[in-house]
Protein backbone atom coordinates (compact mmCIF):
# COMPACT_ATOMS: atom_id res chain seq x y z
CA UNK A 1 0.00 0.00 0.00
CA UNK A 2 1.16 3.58 -1.13
CA UNK A 3 1.14 6.88 0.90
CA UNK A 4 -2.56 7.24 -0.26
CA UNK A 5 -3.88 3.98 1.23
CA UNK A 6 -4.66 3.36 -2.71
CA UNK A 7 -3.09 -0.08 -3.65
CA UNK A 8 -0.87 -0.17 -6.64
CA UNK A 9 -1.07 -2.57 -9.44
CA UNK A 10 -0.35 -6.28 -8.16
CA UNK A 11 3.21 -6.13 -10.19
CA UNK A 12 3.70 -2.41 -8.61
CA UNK A 13 3.17 -3.89 -4.87
CA UNK A 14 5.86 -6.57 -5.77
CA UNK A 15 8.46 -4.16 -6.89
CA UNK A 16 7.41 -1.59 -3.84
CA UNK A 17 6.24 -2.70 -0.96
CA UNK A 18 9.26 -2.25 1.44
CA UNK A 19 10.25 -2.23 4.96
CA UNK A 20 10.54 1.53 6.43
CA UNK A 21 14.43 3.16 5.63
CA UNK A 22 16.21 3.53 8.62
CA UNK A 23 18.30 6.54 9.31
CA UNK A 24 21.17 5.40 7.02
CA UNK A 25 18.54 5.89 3.70
CA UNK A 26 19.92 2.63 2.11
CA UNK A 27 17.37 2.14 -1.19
CA UNK A 28 17.67 -2.30 -0.51
CA UNK A 29 16.14 -3.50 2.32
CA UNK A 30 18.99 -4.42 4.85
CA UNK A 31 19.30 -7.72 5.93
CA UNK A 32 17.94 -7.85 9.77
CA UNK A 33 19.98 -11.07 11.11
CA UNK A 34 18.55 -10.47 14.46
CA UNK A 35 16.96 -13.04 16.58
CA UNK A 36 15.26 -11.01 19.08
CA UNK A 37 14.30 -7.07 18.99
CA UNK A 38 14.90 -4.37 21.87
CA UNK A 39 12.81 -2.26 23.98
CA UNK A 40 13.25 1.50 25.17
CA UNK A 41 11.72 0.58 29.10
CA UNK A 42 9.78 -2.41 30.98
CA UNK A 43 6.68 -0.47 29.94
CA UNK A 44 6.97 -0.60 26.10
CA UNK A 45 7.88 -4.39 26.46
CA UNK A 46 5.01 -4.97 28.84
CA UNK A 47 2.41 -3.79 26.11
CA UNK A 48 3.92 -5.22 23.47
CA UNK A 49 3.76 -8.89 25.25
CA UNK A 50 0.68 -7.59 25.40
CA UNK A 51 -0.03 -7.17 21.74
CA UNK A 52 -0.85 -3.45 22.24
CA UNK A 53 1.97 -3.04 20.09
CA UNK A 54 2.89 -4.38 16.68
CA UNK A 55 6.57 -4.06 17.60
CA UNK A 56 8.87 -7.45 16.60
CA UNK A 57 9.73 -9.49 19.85
CA UNK A 58 11.48 -12.61 18.64
CA UNK A 59 12.40 -13.72 14.83
CA UNK A 60 10.41 -16.94 15.59
CA UNK A 61 7.59 -14.68 16.02
CA UNK A 62 8.06 -12.08 13.42
CA UNK A 63 11.01 -10.33 12.08
CA UNK A 64 11.13 -7.07 9.57
CA UNK A 65 12.44 -9.26 6.33
CA UNK A 66 9.96 -12.24 6.62
CA UNK A 67 7.50 -9.66 7.16
CA UNK A 68 8.21 -7.78 4.28
CA UNK A 69 7.80 -10.98 1.92
CA UNK A 70 4.53 -11.75 3.76
CA UNK A 71 2.97 -8.22 2.93
CA UNK A 72 4.14 -8.49 -0.69
CA UNK A 73 2.33 -11.89 -0.99
CA UNK A 74 -0.52 -10.89 0.93
CA UNK A 75 -0.94 -8.12 -1.50
CA UNK A 76 -0.25 -10.72 -4.91
CA UNK A 77 -3.11 -13.05 -3.73
CA UNK A 78 -5.44 -10.11 -2.51
CA UNK A 79 -5.73 -11.59 1.17
CA UNK A 80 -5.76 -10.11 4.52
CA UNK A 81 -3.26 -11.62 6.25
CA UNK A 82 -0.70 -13.90 6.38
CA UNK A 83 1.99 -16.18 7.63
CA UNK A 84 5.58 -17.42 5.85
CA UNK A 85 7.39 -20.77 7.76
CA UNK A 86 10.24 -22.52 6.45
CA UNK A 87 9.46 -24.10 3.20
CA UNK A 88 5.79 -25.36 1.39
CA UNK A 89 5.58 -28.22 3.51
CA UNK A 90 5.79 -26.69 6.79
CA UNK A 91 3.06 -24.22 6.05
CA UNK A 92 0.56 -27.01 4.53
CA UNK A 93 0.99 -29.02 7.77
CA UNK A 94 0.55 -25.76 10.31
CA UNK A 95 -2.26 -24.99 8.23
CA UNK A 96 -3.52 -28.26 8.74
CA UNK A 97 -2.32 -28.41 12.72
CA UNK A 98 -3.51 -24.95 13.15
CA UNK A 99 -7.07 -25.54 11.75
CA UNK A 100 -8.14 -29.43 12.69
CA UNK A 101 -8.58 -31.31 15.65
CA UNK A 102 -8.85 -34.88 16.52
CA UNK A 103 -12.27 -36.32 15.15
CA UNK A 104 -12.46 -33.62 12.03
CA UNK A 105 -12.01 -35.11 8.91
CA UNK A 106 -10.38 -33.57 5.56
CA UNK A 107 -11.15 -33.94 1.56
CA UNK A 108 -7.96 -33.95 -0.10
CA UNK A 109 -7.39 -33.60 -4.04
CA UNK A 110 -5.66 -37.19 -5.08
CA UNK A 111 -3.22 -35.54 -7.27
CA UNK A 112 -1.44 -33.71 -4.96
CA UNK A 113 2.83 -33.31 -3.65
CA UNK A 114 3.81 -36.77 -2.17
CA UNK A 115 5.20 -35.11 1.35
CA UNK A 116 1.45 -33.25 1.47
CA UNK A 117 0.29 -37.03 0.92
CA UNK A 118 2.87 -37.96 3.68
CA UNK A 119 0.90 -35.59 5.86
CA UNK A 120 -2.29 -36.64 5.25
CA UNK A 121 -2.39 -40.34 5.08
CA UNK A 122 0.59 -41.14 7.16
CA UNK A 123 0.01 -38.44 10.31
CA UNK A 124 -3.37 -36.90 10.22
CA UNK A 125 -4.95 -40.27 11.51
CA UNK A 126 -2.33 -40.78 14.16
CA UNK A 127 -4.14 -37.55 15.49
CA UNK A 128 -7.29 -38.60 15.17
CA UNK A 129 -8.12 -36.42 12.15
CA UNK A 130 -9.70 -38.89 9.13
CA UNK A 131 -9.27 -38.13 5.55
CA UNK A 132 -10.42 -38.95 2.14
CA UNK A 133 -9.63 -38.81 -1.79
CA UNK A 134 -11.40 -37.66 -4.78
CA UNK A 135 -10.42 -38.00 -8.12
CA UNK A 136 -9.84 -34.66 -9.52
CA UNK A 137 -10.89 -35.73 -12.75
CA UNK A 138 -14.79 -36.61 -11.17
CA UNK A 139 -15.03 -33.36 -9.10
CA UNK A 140 -18.61 -34.52 -8.18
CA UNK A 141 -17.14 -37.83 -6.57
CA UNK A 142 -16.31 -35.18 -3.73
CA UNK A 143 -19.98 -34.52 -3.11
CA UNK A 144 -19.94 -37.93 -1.16
CA UNK A 145 -17.42 -37.61 0.77
CA UNK A 146 -18.49 -34.57 2.86
CA UNK A 147 -19.78 -35.62 6.72
CA UNK A 148 -20.83 -33.34 9.50
CA UNK A 149 -17.05 -33.42 10.64
CA UNK A 150 -15.48 -32.81 7.47
CA UNK A 151 -13.58 -29.20 8.35
CA UNK A 152 -11.51 -28.69 5.12
CA UNK A 153 -10.94 -29.25 1.59
CA UNK A 154 -7.24 -29.30 0.37
CA UNK A 155 -6.97 -29.36 -3.55
CA UNK A 156 -3.47 -28.67 -5.62
CA UNK A 157 -4.48 -26.91 -8.88
CA UNK A 158 -2.64 -27.19 -11.25
CA UNK A 159 -1.86 -30.43 -9.32
CA UNK A 160 2.26 -31.34 -9.36
CA UNK A 161 3.02 -33.27 -11.77
CA UNK A 162 0.26 -34.34 -13.70
CA UNK A 163 -1.32 -30.49 -13.86
CA UNK A 164 -4.87 -31.78 -13.13
CA UNK A 165 -7.02 -28.67 -12.19
CA UNK A 166 -10.14 -28.02 -10.09
CA UNK A 167 -12.52 -25.04 -10.50
CA UNK A 168 -11.94 -23.57 -7.55
CA UNK A 169 -15.28 -21.11 -7.98
CA UNK A 170 -17.05 -24.54 -8.07
CA UNK A 171 -15.31 -25.92 -4.74
CA UNK A 172 -15.80 -22.86 -2.85
CA UNK A 173 -20.00 -22.97 -3.72
CA UNK A 174 -19.86 -26.28 -2.05
CA UNK A 175 -17.87 -25.85 0.41
CA UNK A 176 -19.75 -22.85 2.02
CA UNK A 177 -22.93 -25.09 2.18
CA UNK A 178 -21.19 -26.59 4.76
CA UNK A 179 -18.92 -24.26 6.74
CA UNK A 180 -15.85 -26.39 5.31
CA UNK A 181 -12.30 -24.22 4.69
CA UNK A 182 -11.12 -24.53 1.45
CA UNK A 183 -7.76 -24.64 1.22
CA UNK A 184 -5.84 -24.55 -2.46
CA UNK A 185 -2.31 -24.70 -2.50
CA UNK A 186 -1.08 -22.61 -5.71
CA UNK A 187 2.20 -23.19 -5.57
CA UNK A 188 2.50 -24.12 -9.71
CA UNK A 189 0.32 -20.82 -10.81
CA UNK A 190 1.75 -18.24 -8.28
CA UNK A 191 -0.56 -15.39 -7.66
CA UNK A 192 0.52 -14.37 -11.05
CA UNK A 193 -1.30 -16.34 -13.31
CA UNK A 194 -4.20 -17.22 -10.77
CA UNK A 195 -5.58 -15.85 -7.46
CA UNK A 196 -7.39 -18.28 -5.74
CA UNK A 197 -8.35 -15.94 -2.68
CA UNK A 198 -10.66 -13.97 -5.87
CA UNK A 199 -12.51 -17.20 -6.43
CA UNK A 200 -13.21 -17.70 -2.49
CA UNK A 201 -10.60 -19.81 -1.43
CA UNK A 202 -10.26 -19.35 2.58
CA UNK A 203 -6.27 -20.40 2.14
CA UNK A 204 -3.81 -20.35 -0.16
CA UNK A 205 -0.72 -21.94 0.62
CA UNK A 206 2.83 -21.95 -1.03
CA UNK A 207 5.98 -23.47 -1.63
CA UNK A 208 8.14 -20.38 -2.03
CA UNK A 209 10.82 -23.06 -3.02
CA UNK A 210 9.46 -22.87 -6.35
CA UNK A 211 8.64 -20.39 -8.62
CA UNK A 212 8.70 -17.78 -5.79
CA UNK A 213 12.27 -17.85 -5.45
CA UNK A 214 12.85 -18.85 -9.27
CA UNK A 215 16.76 -19.39 -9.10
CA UNK A 216 16.54 -22.29 -6.91
CA UNK A 217 18.23 -20.91 -3.87
CA UNK A 218 16.28 -20.92 -0.65
CA UNK A 219 13.55 -23.18 1.32
CA UNK A 220 10.26 -21.31 1.98
CA UNK A 221 6.75 -21.66 2.31
CA UNK A 222 3.45 -19.00 3.49
CA UNK A 223 0.11 -19.18 4.16
CA UNK A 224 -2.32 -16.50 3.06
CA UNK A 225 -6.25 -15.94 3.50
CA UNK A 226 -8.77 -15.30 6.17
CA UNK A 227 -7.62 -12.77 8.98
CA UNK A 228 -9.24 -15.04 11.63
CA UNK A 229 -8.09 -18.48 10.16
CA UNK A 230 -4.36 -17.16 9.56
CA UNK A 231 -4.48 -15.57 13.33
CA UNK A 232 -4.77 -19.35 14.19
CA UNK A 233 -1.83 -20.84 12.09
CA UNK A 234 0.49 -17.87 13.45
CA UNK A 235 -0.70 -18.84 17.06
CA UNK A 236 0.04 -22.21 16.34
CA UNK A 237 3.62 -21.52 14.23
CA UNK A 238 4.97 -18.96 16.98
CA UNK A 239 4.90 -21.28 19.74
CA UNK A 240 6.03 -24.61 17.35
CA UNK A 241 8.63 -22.95 15.33
CA UNK A 242 8.88 -23.74 12.12
CA UNK A 243 9.62 -19.60 11.12
CA UNK A 244 10.86 -18.64 8.03
CA UNK A 245 14.44 -17.25 8.73
CA UNK A 246 15.47 -13.57 8.13
CA UNK A 247 18.53 -14.16 5.20
CA UNK A 248 15.03 -16.52 3.10
CA UNK A 249 12.74 -13.65 3.86
CA UNK A 250 15.33 -11.25 2.54
CA UNK A 251 15.97 -13.20 -0.52
CA UNK A 252 12.20 -14.15 -1.54
CA UNK A 253 11.14 -10.62 -0.89
CA UNK A 254 14.11 -10.07 -3.41
CA UNK A 255 12.81 -12.42 -5.63
CA UNK A 256 9.15 -11.70 -5.81
CA UNK A 257 10.12 -8.19 -7.51
CA UNK A 258 11.18 -10.14 -10.86
CA UNK A 259 7.68 -12.55 -10.52
CA UNK A 260 5.67 -11.24 -12.61
CA UNK A 261 8.70 -10.82 -15.63
CA UNK A 262 9.69 -14.26 -14.63
CA UNK A 263 6.19 -16.12 -14.71
CA UNK A 264 5.26 -14.30 -18.03
CA UNK A 265 8.76 -15.64 -20.08
CA UNK A 266 8.49 -19.14 -18.06
CA UNK A 267 4.73 -19.46 -19.39
CA UNK A 268 5.24 -18.12 -22.71
CA UNK A 269 8.51 -20.90 -23.37
CA UNK A 270 6.13 -23.63 -21.78
CA UNK A 271 3.11 -22.96 -23.83
CA UNK A 272 5.67 -22.63 -27.24
CA UNK A 273 7.17 -25.81 -26.21
CA UNK A 274 3.46 -28.03 -25.32
CA UNK A 275 2.67 -26.68 -29.02
CA UNK A 276 5.79 -27.54 -30.72
CA UNK A 277 6.24 -31.11 -29.53
CA UNK A 278 2.50 -32.14 -29.35
CA UNK A 279 2.76 -33.91 -32.49
CA UNK A 280 5.87 -35.33 -31.99
CA UNK A 281 6.38 -38.69 -33.13
CA UNK A 282 7.86 -40.05 -30.02
CA UNK A 283 4.86 -38.98 -27.68
CA UNK A 284 1.47 -40.42 -26.75
CA UNK A 285 0.61 -37.13 -25.68
CA UNK A 286 1.75 -33.80 -24.00
CA UNK A 287 -0.34 -31.68 -21.50
CA UNK A 288 -0.46 -28.73 -20.64
CA UNK A 289 -3.27 -26.43 -18.95
CA UNK A 290 -3.57 -23.73 -22.16
CA UNK A 291 -3.74 -26.67 -24.50
CA UNK A 292 -7.17 -26.89 -25.53
CA UNK A 293 -6.14 -31.12 -25.36
CA UNK A 294 -5.76 -30.63 -22.09
CA UNK A 295 -9.16 -32.51 -20.02
CA UNK A 296 -9.93 -29.77 -17.89
CA UNK A 297 -8.75 -26.66 -20.65
CA UNK A 298 -12.39 -24.65 -19.54
CA UNK A 299 -11.21 -24.40 -15.81
CA UNK A 300 -7.62 -23.50 -16.92
CA UNK A 301 -9.19 -20.69 -18.98
CA UNK A 302 -11.60 -19.76 -16.85
CA UNK A 303 -9.05 -19.12 -13.40
CA UNK A 304 -6.11 -18.76 -14.90
CA UNK A 305 -4.42 -16.02 -17.10
CA UNK A 306 -0.88 -17.83 -18.33
CA UNK A 307 -0.16 -21.62 -17.69
CA UNK A 308 2.37 -21.95 -16.51
CA UNK A 309 6.50 -22.81 -16.54
CA UNK A 310 5.45 -26.96 -16.50
CA UNK A 311 4.25 -29.02 -19.39
CA UNK A 312 4.62 -32.78 -19.32
CA UNK A 313 4.27 -35.55 -21.87
CA UNK A 314 3.95 -39.35 -21.98
CA UNK A 315 7.18 -41.10 -23.92
CA UNK A 316 5.30 -43.95 -26.18
CA UNK A 317 8.79 -46.33 -24.98
CA UNK A 318 7.63 -46.43 -21.39
CA UNK A 319 9.87 -46.62 -18.22
CA UNK A 320 12.81 -48.23 -20.43
CA UNK A 321 12.59 -44.86 -22.70
CA UNK A 322 12.03 -42.65 -19.83
CA UNK A 323 15.40 -43.17 -17.99
CA UNK A 324 17.61 -43.02 -21.58
CA UNK A 325 15.62 -40.16 -22.32
CA UNK A 326 16.70 -38.43 -19.02
CA UNK A 327 20.40 -39.72 -19.65
CA UNK A 328 20.22 -38.47 -22.98
CA UNK A 329 19.33 -34.56 -22.26
CA UNK A 330 22.74 -32.35 -22.41
CA UNK A 331 21.34 -28.87 -21.05
CA UNK A 332 18.14 -29.63 -19.04
CA UNK A 333 19.21 -30.71 -15.46
CA UNK A 334 18.37 -34.01 -13.27
CA UNK A 335 17.28 -32.67 -10.24
CA UNK A 336 14.55 -32.48 -7.66
CA UNK A 337 13.16 -29.30 -8.08
CA UNK A 338 11.20 -27.34 -10.26
CA UNK A 339 10.44 -23.96 -10.65
CA UNK A 340 14.13 -22.70 -11.30
CA UNK A 341 15.49 -20.12 -14.04
CA UNK A 342 17.49 -23.18 -15.26
CA UNK A 343 15.34 -26.09 -17.04
CA UNK A 344 14.78 -29.15 -15.04
CA UNK A 345 13.40 -32.74 -16.62
CA UNK A 346 12.27 -35.53 -14.05
CA UNK A 347 10.92 -38.93 -14.58
CA UNK A 348 8.56 -39.64 -11.73
CA UNK A 349 8.12 -43.29 -12.41
CA UNK A 350 12.18 -44.13 -12.17
CA UNK A 351 12.98 -41.41 -9.42
CA UNK A 352 10.47 -39.61 -6.79
CA UNK A 353 7.46 -42.21 -7.69
CA UNK A 354 9.36 -44.89 -8.05
CA UNK A 355 8.52 -46.39 -3.89
CA UNK A 356 4.76 -46.61 -4.90
CA UNK A 357 2.97 -49.33 -6.45
CA UNK A 358 2.03 -49.21 -10.15
CA UNK A 359 -1.16 -48.51 -9.09
CA UNK A 360 -0.94 -46.14 -6.84
CA UNK A 361 1.08 -44.28 -9.23
CA UNK A 362 -1.07 -44.67 -12.14
CA UNK A 363 -4.55 -43.10 -10.02
CA UNK A 364 -2.34 -39.82 -9.06
CA UNK A 365 -1.66 -39.94 -13.52
CA UNK A 366 1.58 -41.21 -13.48
CA UNK A 367 2.51 -43.38 -16.42
CA UNK A 368 5.29 -45.52 -16.58
CA UNK A 369 7.00 -43.04 -19.84
CA UNK A 370 5.54 -39.47 -18.32
CA UNK A 371 7.93 -36.81 -18.08
CA UNK A 372 7.52 -34.01 -16.28
CA UNK A 373 9.03 -30.28 -17.57
CA UNK A 374 10.02 -27.05 -15.54
CA UNK A 375 10.54 -24.77 -17.86
CA UNK A 376 13.64 -21.98 -17.51
CA UNK A 377 14.52 -18.49 -18.82
CA UNK A 378 17.07 -19.99 -21.88
CA UNK A 379 16.09 -19.20 -24.88
CA UNK A 380 13.32 -21.52 -25.85
CA UNK A 381 14.98 -23.02 -28.80
CA UNK A 382 18.40 -24.03 -26.80
CA UNK A 383 15.06 -26.04 -24.58
CA UNK A 384 13.45 -27.10 -27.23
CA UNK A 385 16.43 -28.54 -29.17
CA UNK A 386 17.70 -30.73 -26.46
CA UNK A 387 14.79 -32.63 -25.92
CA UNK A 388 14.41 -33.02 -29.19
CA UNK A 389 17.85 -34.51 -29.43
CA UNK A 390 17.33 -36.33 -26.49
CA UNK A 391 13.48 -38.12 -28.02
CA UNK A 392 15.86 -38.96 -31.28
CA UNK A 393 18.63 -40.56 -29.27
CA UNK A 394 16.04 -42.69 -26.66
CA UNK A 395 13.86 -43.77 -29.15
CA UNK A 396 13.17 -47.52 -28.98
C1 LIG B 1 7.54 -28.52 -3.54
C2 LIG B 1 6.09 -28.45 -3.27
C3 LIG B 1 5.60 -28.44 -1.96
C4 LIG B 1 6.53 -28.52 -0.76
O1 LIG B 1 7.30 -27.38 -0.64
P1 LIG B 1 8.77 -27.38 0.08
O2 LIG B 1 9.13 -25.95 0.00
O3 LIG B 1 9.63 -28.30 -0.70
O4 LIG B 1 8.54 -27.85 1.48
C5 LIG B 1 4.24 -28.36 -1.78
N1 LIG B 1 3.39 -28.31 -2.82
C6 LIG B 1 3.82 -28.33 -4.10
C7 LIG B 1 2.83 -28.28 -5.21
C8 LIG B 1 5.17 -28.41 -4.38
O5 LIG B 1 5.60 -28.45 -5.65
Amino acid sequence: MNENEQPYQPDTEAVRIQTDRTWQMEHSTPMFLTSSFCFDNVEEMRATFADETDFNIYSRFSNPNVDEFVKKVVALEQAEAGYATASGMSAIFASFMALMKAGDHLISARSIFGSTHTVISKFLPKWGISYDYFDVNNPESLLALIKPNTRMIFVETPANPGLEMVDIAWLVEVANKHNIIVNVDNCFATPVLQKPILAGAHLVTHSATKWMDGQGRVLGGIVVGKKELIKEIYTFCRSTGPSMSPFNGWVLSKSLETLYVRMERHSASAFALAKALESHSQLNWVRYPFLESHPQYAIAKKQMTGGGGIFCFELKGGLEQGKRFLDALKMLTLTANLGDSRSIASHPSSTTHAKLTEEERLKSGITPGFIRISVGLENVQDILQDIEQALEASKA
